[in-house]
């Protein structure tokens, strides 16, 4: 490893993660070079090459992305919201400032916009330099960018967008009011009818009791909310899941409504099929009773 820069989570070469969410345990990833070090105005931002899953963005001491195994969260955040949406004009993504979930958005040729409201500017310039290939998906000529809280941002926006979805890192640090009743409120809000809601929703191993709080308020404020996840590497557990609701109480979630041919999904996607949609709902013994009920109550009232 040849750099002049060091980080406390990097020692003899290798990375080691350091998260509150998942206490006793930690991924370890081995260090090629540290590119980038940097204390932004909201949070400490490392970026480094590694030997094994490419560059690495790194929020406070919590792995963001890699270029390895990026594609099957930005995929599967995005694609099975947009997918159960019949004809999504109108996309915002608050945080995703790695561009990754951007670049997914643009592949659905109904997109006429796609607004992206990030607090952190040092992480789309860092994105740009060391991840060029999530950056690409603000090279679109249908993206804007917005530098500020999602929280803020949605509090004067009301019936206009298809799909948000909300690409944030964990409920510890700028992104805590993210996983609040009152943030799904204001996204409900900034639907028009029919619109949809995908969330980053934790792992199903290690935050049982976070996922169930999201979904009761979400299905208080929304007639269809479900969660889903996929597997991915780099993230704790192995796992992550996405909280997906909709304004549409006829919605069918799990079912795409729009499909491409096999062909085309094998050309676009490199985590995503029609099929991985249905199965990214179909939830093992030990979660579907942690969840059992969520929001139920609310709906007898
Ligand atoms: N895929 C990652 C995950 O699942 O944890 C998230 C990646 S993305 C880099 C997370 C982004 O959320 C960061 O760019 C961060 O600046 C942004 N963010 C955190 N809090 C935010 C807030 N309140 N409003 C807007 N963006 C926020």
């Amino acid at each position: 490893m040849t750099s002049k820069l060091s980080h406390p989570n990097i020692q003899n070469g290798w990375f080691r993660e350091s998260g509150a969410m998942w206490p006793g345990q930690s991924m370890n990833i081995e260090v090629n070079e540290i590119l980038h070090v940097e204390k932004s105005k909201y949070q400490d931002v490392l970026v480094f090459s590694s030997k094994t899953y490419g560059n690495v963005l790194v929020l406070d001491g919590v792995i963001q992305v890699t270029e390895r195994d990026e594609f099957s969260y930005q995929e599967m955040i995005t694609h099975p919201a947009m997918f159960a949406h019949p004809n999504p004009e109108r996309v915002l993504v608050i945080g995703g400032g790695d561009g990754g979930v951007l670049r997914e958005v643009v592949k659905h040729p109904q997109v006429k916009e796609a607004v992206l409201c990030d607090i952190d500017e040092s992480v789309i310039r860092v994105s740009k330099q060391f991840l060029p290939s999530l950056a690409v998906g603000f090279e679109s000529p249908k993206v804007s960018v917005h530098i500020g809280d999602g929280f803020e941002f949605l509090q004067n926006k009301r019936d206009y967008f298809d799909v948000i979805i909300t690409d944030s890192s964990d409920p510890v640090g700028p992104a805590e009011s993210l996983y609040q009743a009152r943030y799904y409120e204001l996204m409900r809000d900034a639907l028009r009818e029919g619109g949809m809601v995908s969330t980053q929703g934790e792992c199903q191993w290690l935050h049982l009791p976070l996922i169930k709080e999201v979904l009761t308020f979400a299905r208080r404020l929304f007639p269809v909310a479900e969660y889903a996840y996929t597997t991915i590497p780099t993230y704790p557990s192995g796992q992550i899941g996405f909280i997906i609701c909709s304004k549409d109480k006829n919605a069918n979630l799990k079912e795409p409504v729009r499909k491409m041919t096999a062909e085309q999904e094998l050309k676009l996607f490199k985590y995503y099929n029609s099929e991985i949609h249905r199965a990214a709902f179909v939830l093992p013994n030990f979660t579907r009773q942690a969840i059992a009920g969520a929001g139920e109550q609310d709906k007898s009232e």
